[in-house]
């Protein structure tokens, strides 16, 4: 027997609970035909909800003996639930799904096939279209994928969701790595394994709303860029160190026209200022080289994952 583990992280969402458990049990009928070595296991991450959706979860644990929950004592964020979900999750196979029915349940047998019989590690997801969704925020969100591809070593995919089924052994990997600001979908791509990527067009929230206001976004947008890149904090000393050189040359200028009495004194004065505010942000930037290279290592993350090994 084998088991999948689905987690699905829920912040008040009584509305959309009872659609999300009606969907993902016809895809369990699916499974039990399909695949009926295959056992279930739904861990729903109650995320500090204000509403009924701890009680709407209990009820369905108490009549389904496949349902387990983890209740927070506040809403401590998606990433911390998904956190929980796996580290909870005793499955063959570990899966994270929205409950708002933007990660169709319907997809999970595609996904099972690539990692049960392709020997793919993983089998994720991404939307090719953002119908549906307001346009300053997808045109935000493709600058943000463009911008992560560029300044982080690890691979941030455009559209991805986090909705993605994993070997256990990756899940292992996932959780190894201790960032406490996490930013999953980089924490994905840092693990690396082999994974299929499936795509469909966007779908919009079966009912409620959607719990990330622009602000939010940006924010989370802003973290992730900080948890993957240590850009921001090198780009300093590479500009001061432009800085420098521009106006060490136009003081040396400056200095030989007053020199000459072609110009007055001004620029020579403007030079020398500009020179040491330049030099200043220069060694600020080598401190912060510093400074991102401390904060890389207090994140503590694993060395390396192995995937095979005969030791
Ligand atoms: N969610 C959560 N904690 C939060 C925010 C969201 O557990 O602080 C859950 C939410 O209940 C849903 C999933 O994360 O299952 C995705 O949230 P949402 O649908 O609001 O995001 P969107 O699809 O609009 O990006
Ligand atoms: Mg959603």
């Amino acid at each position: 027997m084998k088991l999948l583990s689905v987690v699905v992280p829920c912040w008040n969402e009584e509305e959309v609970i009872p659609f999300f458990y009606e969907e993902m049990n016809k895809t369990m009928g699916v499974f039990e035909k399909e695949y009926p070595d295959t056992a279930f296991e739904l861990i729903f991450v109650d995320d500090g909800s204000k509403d009924r959706t701890l009680k709407l979860i209990k009820e369905l644990a108490a009549k389904d003996e496949r349902v387990h929950y983890i209740s927070f004592s506040r809403n401590f964020g998606k990433e911390a639930a998904l956190y929980a979900g796996f580290l909870n999750a005793k499955g063959d196979y570990v899966v994270c799904m929205d409950v708002d029915l933007q990660d169709p349940p319907s997809l999970l047998p595609e996904m099972y096939e690539a990692v049960v019989k392709e020997g793919y590690d993983s089998a994720a997801t991404r939307r090719v279209t953002r119908k549906g969704e307001p346009l300053i925020r997808s045109f935000f969100a493709r600058r943000f994928y463009r911008l992560m591809d560029k300044i982080c070593a690890t691979e941030i995919v455009d559209g991805a969701r986090d909705y993605r089924i994993m070997t256990r052994q990756m899940t292992d990997a996932v959780l190894s790595m201790g960032d406490y600001n996490r930013f999953t979908k980089g924490i994905y791509g840092w693990v690396g394994f082999n994974t299929k990527w499936l795509e469909f067009e966007n779908i919009e929230r079966v009912a409620g709303e959607t719990k990330w206001s622009f602000w939010k976004l940006l924010i989370y947008a802003i973290e992730g860029i900080i948890a993957f890149s240590t850009f921001p904090l090198e780009i300093i000393s590479w500009i001061g160190g432009a800085l420098s050189f521009i106006f060490l040359i136009f003081t040396i200028v400056a200095a030989v026209f007053y020199a000459g009495g072609t110009w007055g004194s001004v620029p020579f004065i403007a030079g020398v200022i500009a020179l040491f505010s330049s030099f200043n942000l220069f060694a600020i930037g080598i401190a912060a080289w510093y400074l991102s290279k401390t904060y890389l290592e207090t994140k503590n993350r694993p060395m390396y994952v192995a995937k095979e090994t005969d030791l």
